[in-house]
This record gives C-alpha cells, sequence and structure tokens, in this order.
C-alpha cells in the first residue's frame, strides 16, 4: 500500500466557517450567545416573519477587513448581497444572505509549515460574509429532530482556500492556522467543539505528474482539528484503493463518523443543491473605501506570523522558542509586556516558557489567571540575568515565593531565602581556598592530570558557599588558583 500511495499527490482546498464575536447577529439585534436556552435569542427577523427586514452588522464588515488584511487579500470597495435558496427545517427564512459574485476580500495568502516543516503559502481564493442557519438536533429526543433557532443568523465568515494543500498534515497546520489568526484578531473564539469554526475540507488524489486535479470529495462535520487530518487521511487511502481498483472517484458530498474514523456518503453531485442565488433586495450594496480600510488597519493587534519572524530574525531565538511563544496570543502578549522592563530576551522566554507555562499546565489555568504580573517577572528575570542569583536560584527558590506572594519584589523575596550570589573577588577567592585545602587528595590529582576533577571541586565549592557563589566567576578563579599549585 506504502508504494502505491507514493505514485499519487494528494490535493486538498478547506471551506472554513467561523463564527463572529459580535454582541448581535448578522442581520437584526438578537443576541449572539453560545450556550443560551434553546429558543431564546429569536425574533421575528430570525424567525423569518414576511415584512422584517435585515439589517446589516457593521461589526461583520470591520472582521472581515481584519481577516483579509491579515490574509494580504484585497478588499472589494463594491458589494452586494445574495440569497441563497434551500429548504430546511433549521433555515425559517427558506434563505441565507451571503454574498455569492462580490465577496468582501479575494486573494492573498497565509504562510503553513507543510508536513516537511517547511514554511509554504497557500492561497486564499475568497473570504465573505454570510449567516448561520439554526441547529438541527437528532440525538436528544428519541423520535423527534428539534431545532434550535439560536444560532440562526449568527454572522459567519467563510474563508476558501486554494486547492493548495498537500497532505493531511497540511491541513491540520492550516486549519491550526487560521484558528491562531482569528483568535488574535479577537473575531471568532476558534473553539471547534461548540461549532465556533468548522472546517468543510475537499479532496482529491491524482497520479503524479498528471495535469489535471482529480475528481474531489467535500468532506464535512469535523468537530476538532485533528478529526479533520483523520477524515483526509481516510479519503486519501479510500480514494487511491477506488482507482487502484479500475474504479472512479465520485463527486460527492461525505460525512466523517468520528467513531468509525470512516467517510460516508451523503449525497451526491447529482442530488447536489441547486441554490437559485439571487441578489439580495433587503439590503442596500455595500461600499467600503479606502479610508475605512486604513482605520481598521490602525486598530490590528500584533500578529502571530509578524511576531514569529520578530522572535527569530531580531531577537535570535530559536523556531521552536519563537513558535511556542506565538502559540497562544495571551501568552505572547504577557511575553511582550515582560519585554518592556527588561532587555534580557532570551532570560525571560526561558522563564515564561518553563516556570511559568509549567505553572500554568500544573493547575490547568490560563495566563489570564497567573497571579504575578509582568512586570515583576521581568524584575526575576534581571534579577538572574545580571548574575544576582543563579537560573536554579530563580526558578526553584524566588519563583515559588513569588507565586504565593504575587505582589512582593522579587530581590527582597531573594534577600529574604539568602540566595543572592556573592560575586566579590574576596569571598570567592575564600571559598576557593577553603575547598583547596579540604581536598588534598582530589587537587593532587588534578595536578597529576585529571583536569575533570574540577567539576568536582566546583560542586564543593557550591557547598562551601552555600549556593551563593556566582560560577561563571567563581570556575575561572579555582581553575587559576589550580594552575598556579601545578
Ligand atoms: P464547488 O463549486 O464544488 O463549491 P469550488 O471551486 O468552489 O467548488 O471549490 C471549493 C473548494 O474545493 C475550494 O477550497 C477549492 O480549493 C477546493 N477544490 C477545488 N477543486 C479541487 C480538487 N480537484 N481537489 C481538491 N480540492 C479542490
Ligand atoms: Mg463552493
Amino acid at each position: 500500500m506504502e508504494n502505491t500511495r507514493e505514485k499519487y499527490e494528494v490535493v486538498i482546498g478547506l471551506e472554513v466557517h467561523a463564527q463572529m464575536l459580535t454582541k448581535t447577529k448578522a442581520y437584526s439585534n438578537d443576541v449572539n450567545e453560545f450556550g443560551s436556552h434553546p429558543n431564546t435569542n429569536v425574533s421575528v427577523v430570525s424567525l423569518g416573519h414576511p415584512g422584517t427586514l435585515p439589517v446589516m452588522n457593521k461589526q461583520t464588515i470591520e472582521n472581515a477587513i481584519k481577516l483579509g488584511l491579515a490574509c494580504h487579500s484585497n478588499i472589494a470597495s463594491n458589494q452586494y448581497f445574495a440569497r441563497k435558496n434551500y429548504f430546511y427545517p433549521d433555515l425559517p427564512k427558506g434563505y441565507q444572505i451571503t454574498q455569492d459574485k462580490t465577496p468582501i476580500c479575494t486573494g492573498g495568502y497565509l504562510v503553513v509549515k507543510d508536513d516537511q516543516g517547511k514554511y509554504k503559502n497557500v492561497g486564499i481564493t475568497r473570504i465573505h460574509m454570510e449567516e448561520d442557519a439554526g441547529k438541527s438536533i437528532h440525538d436528544v429526543d428519541v423520535f423527534d429532530t428539534l431545532v434550535d433557532l439560536n444560532r440562526a443568523g449568527v454572522p459567519l465568515l467563510e474563508i476558501v482556500s486554494e486547492p493548495d494543500i498537500r497532505s493531511s498534515q497540511e491541513a491540520y497546520n492550516y486549519v491550526t492556522e487560521v484558528r491562531k489568526l482569528v483568535r488574535y484578531l479577537d473575531i471568532c473564539d476558534g473553539n471547534m467543539e461548540e461549532g465556533s469554526l468548522r472546517c468543510d475540507a475537499n479532496i482529491s488524489v491524482r497520479l503524479i505528474g498528471a495535469k489535471e486535479f482529480g475528481t474531489k470529495v467535500e468532506v464535512k462535520n469535523m468537530n476538532s482539528i485533528r478529526n479533520v487530518q483523520r477524515a483526509i487521511e481516510f479519503e486519501i487511502s479510500r480514494q487511491i484503493e477506488v482507482l487502484e481498483n479500475g474504479g472512479e472517484v465520485s463527486q460527492e458530498t461525505r460525512g466523517f463518523d468520528a467513531l468509525k474514523g470512516v467517510t460516508v456518503s451523503m449525497r451526491s453531485k447529482e442530488a447536489a443543491n441547486d441554490y437559485r442565488y439571487f441578489p439580495e433586495p433587503d439590503l442596500q450594496p455595500l461600499f467600503v473605501d479606502q479610508p475605512q480600510i486604513e482605520a481598521v488597519k490602525k486598530e490590528m493587534p500584533a500578529l502571530p506570523r509578524e511576531l514569529y519572524l520578530k522572535y527569530t530574525e531580531e531577537f535570535g531565538l530559536s523556531e521552536y522558542d519563537a513558535t511556542n511563544l506565538v502559540d497562544n496570543k495571551y501568552i505572547a502578549l504577557y511575553f511582550e509586556e515582560i519585554l518592556k522592563e527588561t532587555p534580557h530576551i532570551k532570560t525571560a522566554a526561558n522563564l515564561l516558557m518553563g516556570e511559568v507555562k509549567g505553572y500554568l499546565n500544573k493547575n490547568a489555568i490560563e495566563i489570564s489567571e497567573f497571579p504575578v504580573n509582568a512586570s515583576n517577572i521581568a524584575k526575576l528575570v534581571n534579577l538572574t540575568a545580571d548574575g544576582l542569583v543563579s537560573y536554579s536560584g530563580a526558578t526553584q527558590s524566588v519563583f515559588p515565593e513569588l507565586i504565593k506572594n504575587p505582589e512582593s519584589n522579587p530581590i527582597s523575596i531573594a534577600k529574604a531565602l539568602n540566595v543572592i550570589q556573592e560575586s566579590d573577588e574576596g569571598s570567592i577567592s575564600n571559598y576557593v581556598k577553603q575547598v583547596i585545602e579540604s581536598n588534598p587528595t582530589e587537587v593532587q590529582r588534578y595536578i597529576a592530570g585529571e583536569k575533570q576533577l574540577v567539576g568536582f571541586l566546583m560542586g564543593q565549592l557550591m557547598k562551601v558557599s552555600q549556593g551563593k557563589a556566582d560560577p561563571k566567576q567563581a570556575n575561572p578563579m579555582l581553575r587559576k588558583m589550580l594552575d598556579e599549585l601545578s
């Protein structure tokens, strides 16, 4: 099978739907909130009563512009809305208001790691605004399907990628990147389990070297990024098997069964919907001008890709450190706060990724719940980077005490704990003399050529000084004195 698989190239394009974090719905002032009691966030507009009129939510437009700018897309100046018609119990109006021919954003790209860990651009075809349908619930009542219309009319952005993705891992990385981006932009909470970020995957395979793409299959219903990857993996194997057996892949929509790890046919192309798109007569065309785009640009937060480049290229941090730092927006912002008060970037990154993140993980909390503010962590960073306290003294002694007393100054804590390193030459040379006197055998062996014994003697020195000697200073002094004896 592995050999067979290598004959094929995988082609994937993803359609991601992101529910906007707006106060109200896309075209009405119904509350947009997840988890409310069913059918409470509904008015005559959400219910599609005749005679009601939609009103455009400005926030959605701004969100779309933000996302478009972040993806280097073109923002269209003239747009109109369209009706996408179909019949379903959770769609009271009988149509969704969407953007068909004039999406707000076109073109652009996202930088994503391929499955070899190399960065590449995945093209963005379009980003458009639309509204969600209600939710049909099939598994609560034994006999009937229940309908919750709280979601009907919630604003969505749909982000359609070019068929540029070449493996399930790359698809995983792409969705992770989209989720990170909408979270940084504060336009969507990115929660796939609750359905506020959803992904449909279009998958095809072709023989390597073939000119045309193979027939694509669209897979829906994945409720985690891991499941997007699993569904794609299954689909790749299934399609290759069909082709290897002399068959043809049929164009269809399939659903993913997460328990069994398989995709199942939902509807074929012949049964595909004809949505009868036509212009929405109840909404005015939308004009976006340059000043409006500039205004949104000014409000854009730092984006993960920019921070990543700053950390690696400007600060010289490793790819690994930079990736970890920007992975979570609030960790990155905390890091930025620390850096306002210390020049010691690498020590700050180590302390944040090591001690602070360790503490967050152990207690299963977010950085927003971390008791110590960035300014006090910066003081701790300075304390150790300036050599006043050893790194282990800072992390193992001062840090736990700082957690207990988050307002205390780390210097006071270090003094109280007696872990300030001695750096004056006099006291360190006393420790050196003391160690040489009390370990004559090892000193003789060092002189006779066992140079590695300097490690043992340094250990003794740290013991004698009760950990307070700065090893960076003590080590060369010890070597010098030993070499003078030789
Ligand atoms: P449809 O008209 O069926 O909705 P689109 O052309 O709008 O198809 O594309 C939908 C998604 O499918 C896009 O993300 C696109 O990149 C992707 N796509 C298109 N053709 C293929 C293909 N042959 N294999 C994989 N993905 C594809
Ligand atoms: Mg489409």
